[in-house]
């Protein structure tokens, strides 16, 4: 395994099956790399899609009934807002 950038998340092929695997900081279990977030620069997610996913989840079922609620209205804000920058992007896209 070459040591270098990514050295300390590092993805190998798995002999057997050709697929490039990944080892999850969390489960601790080696999983297919499509199994993990992958960013656009950088290394891909030390944790898996599956640990992320339950993490969150948690954090949802820890929060009080309010802050659940803050939760889910800035999310929806996140959305109108990300639907409204395509929108424009598209406008000027077109002209
Ligand atoms: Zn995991």
């Amino acid at each position: 395994m070459p040591r270098g950038r990514f050295s300390r998340f590092p993805v190998y092929i798995d002999p057997v099956t050709g697929v490039p695997m990944k080892h999850c900081h969390l489960c601790g279990e080696d999983k297919p790399l499509t199994q993990f977030t992958m960013r656009p620069e950088g290394p891909p997610a030390s944790r898996c899609k599956a640990c992320i996913a339950k993490v969150k989840r948690e954090e949802l079922r820890a929060m009080t009934p309010a802050e659940r609620r803050l939760h889910y209205r800035h999310r929806s804000q996140m959305k109108k807002q990300k639907r409204a920058r395509r929108a424009m992007e598209a406008r000027y896209a077109d002209a």
